[in-house]
């Protein structure tokens, strides 16, 4: 009789308003990504050909701060649809470089970016971009987070480190390993 199949974790990764450092630091665990590759199913995330959010994610890792309209539907859906939400990176977990904007505002960055800084055709974008909302903010101030992992980008070792306990069904402690 064969051994019953051991169900796997569903994992996603999300990449709002950040640079992609931290999806290129979950890269960069290297071979460490084919020992975890048959504990997981890769459901969502910039490599994966699905434009939809699925339903029933155990672990989503949020890459980057909620800035746009597009972002704030975005991380609400992926609040819904996930078990365990991990704010990776800076920018996640605390708004980092997307938040700088926030002392002038989203309308004076416009400005700044399109007019200003534009030797062609200048004029702010009104359709096909998101609109920005006033602020850029940390995921945790839109929706609840269950685990932070700072570091801009978190280094590889400690995402490791994080994936391996949460694919052991442990809570992952990042600040008491790397901290
Ligand atoms: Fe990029 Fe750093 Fe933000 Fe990650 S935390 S998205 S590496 S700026």
């Amino acid at each position: 009789m064969s051994a019953p199949a051991v169900s796997k974790v569903r994992l996603a990764t999300v990449w709002l308003d950040g640079c992609s450092g931290c999806h290129m630091s979950l890269l960069d665990t290297d071979e460490r990504l084919i020992e975890i590759a048959p504990l997981i199913e890769l459901v969502y995330g910039p490599l994966v050909d699905l434009k939809e959010f699925p339903q029933g994610v155990d672990v989503t890792l949020v890459e980057g701060a909620v800035s746009s309209e597009e972002d704030l539907h975005k991380i609400r859906q992926v609040r819904a649809r996930t078990r365990v939400l991990v704010s990776l990176g800076d920018c996640a977990v605390s708004g980092n470089v997307p938040a700088m904007r926030n002392k002038f505002g989203a309308q004076a960055v416009l400005k700044r970016a399109y007019l200003e800084n534009a030797t062609l055709d200048a004029q702010i974008p009104r359709e096909i971009i998101p609109r920005l909302l006033s602020e850029s903010r940390p995921v945790h101030e839109v929706v609840p987070v269950d685990v932070y992992v700072p570091g801009c980008p978190p280094p590889a070792d400690l995402i490791f480190s994080v994936l391996s306990d949460l694919l052991a069904g442990k809570t992952p402690n990042p600040a008491a390993k790397f901290g």
